[in-house]
Formats: C-alpha cells, sequence, structure tokens
C-alpha cells in the first residue's frame, strides 16, 4: 500500500510522513531528498546529458543520503542546495530518471511516499493520496525555526520555490484531484499524523 503525501515547501510534509512512517510501520520514501542529491551531485558532474548522469548516479537514501560514497546529508539541507533542487527539477530528463526509480521503490511493499508528485505522477493508484498545506507565513516560521533564521527571508526565498514548483511545465505541483487536503496551519504534528493514520487504516480494510 502506498500513502503519497505532497504539497508545497514547509507545509510539514517530511516530518508527518516520518511519523506516520514509523505508525503504520510502513517504510518512508523523501523523494524531495532525491532532487537534493542529484542537484548537488550534478552540479559539479560536468558536461553531458543531465538525465543520463542522473539515472547513473547512486543515490542512497536512509539514514544518511549518500551519492556514491560522498555523504550529503547535511549539504542537500541548504538553502543552495533547496534551490538548485527545485531548478533541476524542471529539467524532464532528470525528473524521468528519479521517478522511474521512485517507481520501483514503490511497486513492493508499504510505503508513505512524500512530495510534489508522488499522487499525481509517480504512483497515481496510491490508495490514500494527501496534499499537505499551510499558509505561507507559517510555513516559513516553521522553516525558519528549523535553520535558526528569520522568516522574513525564508518567506522569499519560499514563495520563489513555490512558484517555480509550481509554474513548471513538467510535473508543477497541484493536488490530485482525488486527494484529500490538509491544512496544518493550526495544528499540531500529532494531530495530522493521528487523522492520516486513520484515513490509512479505513482505506486499508
Ligand atoms: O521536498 P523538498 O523541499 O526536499 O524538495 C526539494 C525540491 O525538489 C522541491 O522544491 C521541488 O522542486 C523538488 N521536488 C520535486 N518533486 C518531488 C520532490 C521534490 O520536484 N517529488
Amino acid at each position: 500500500m502506498v500513502v503519497a503525501i505532497d504539497g508545497p515547501a514547509g507545509a510539514g510534509k517530511s516530518t508527518v510522513a516520518r511519523l506516520l512512517a514509523e505508525k503504520l510501520n510502513f517504510t518512508y520514501l523523501d523523494s524531495g531528498a532525491m532532487y537534493r542529491a542529484a542537484a548537488v551531485a550534478l552540479d559539479s558532474a560536468g558536461e553531458g546529458h543531465l538525465g543520463q548522469q542522473a539515472a547513473n548516479l547512486d543515490i542512497r537514501l536512509g539514514e544518511r543520503v549518500l551519492v556514491g560514497d560522498r555523504d550529503v546529508t547535511d549539504v542537500i539541507r541548504t538553502t543552495e542546495a533547496s534551490e538548485a533542487a527545485s531548478r533541476i527539477a524542471t529539467v524532464r530528463s532528470v525528473r524521468d530518471a528519479l521517478v522511474e526509480r521512485q517507481r520501483k521503490l514503490l511497486a513492493e511493499g508499504d510505503w508513505v511516499a512524500e512530495g510534489r508528485d508522488i499522487g499525481t505522477v509517480v504512483c497515481p493508484g496510491a490508495e490514500l493520496k494527501v496534499f499537505l498545506t499551510a499558509s505561507p507565513e507559517e510555513r516559513a516560521r516553521r522553516r525558519a525555526g528549523q535553520l535558526a533564521t528569520d522568516w522574513r527571508t525564508v518567506l522569499r526565498d519560499q514563495t520563489l520555490r513555490d512558484e517555480q514548483d509550481s509554474t513548471r511545465e513538467h510535473s508543477p505541483l497541484r493536488a490530485a484531484v482525488d486527494a484529500i487536503e490538509i491544512d496544518s496551519t493550526d495544528r499540531t504534528v500529532e494531530d495530522v499524523v493521528t487523522q492520516i493514520a486513520g484515513l490509512a487504516r479505513t482505506v486499508r480494510r
């Protein structure tokens, strides 16, 4: 079974998806980490067809994120890497390569998969689709808290990324028609996780 959680940056997807996976005993897939790792690795990979390069990358997600032998866990979380990921995610051939990899993973077992296009493109057959949102200000405040920076600066970067993610030609960020929209603005993480876990149990029955 696949639970797809899509939504804009800072809506709480990662925290919610991670806890939900634990609660349901499912495996967690952070598809954004794949785009981030590809962006960081391809930045220095030089010339050549980007999609082919992305397909050849040995990206390993887990407690640590590795590309080949290189540990990119920390570097993929910088503002620069976020920007680079959002840029590289507009390249069709790179998306194709990463989507194929994600589909292979999701083909077997139980997953909570998080991203922008899980319910629309990667796994349209997901048994449960959630589109998680929060107000732009709340999203920026949450992220600023994690990064210990000013939320207005975060809001500026976030607005740019939202714009890039939702207006790109290939797989723009949007809710699947059959996704359940959950606004997490005034809610605790636990509350949201409990709600989605309840939905997942109902779907599974
Ligand atoms: O989710 P996260 O913020 O880590 O994703 C980083 C970037 O990767 C996003 O801004 C988005 O451009 C891209 N992405 C994507 N499709 C996904 C996951 C992430 O385009 N499924």
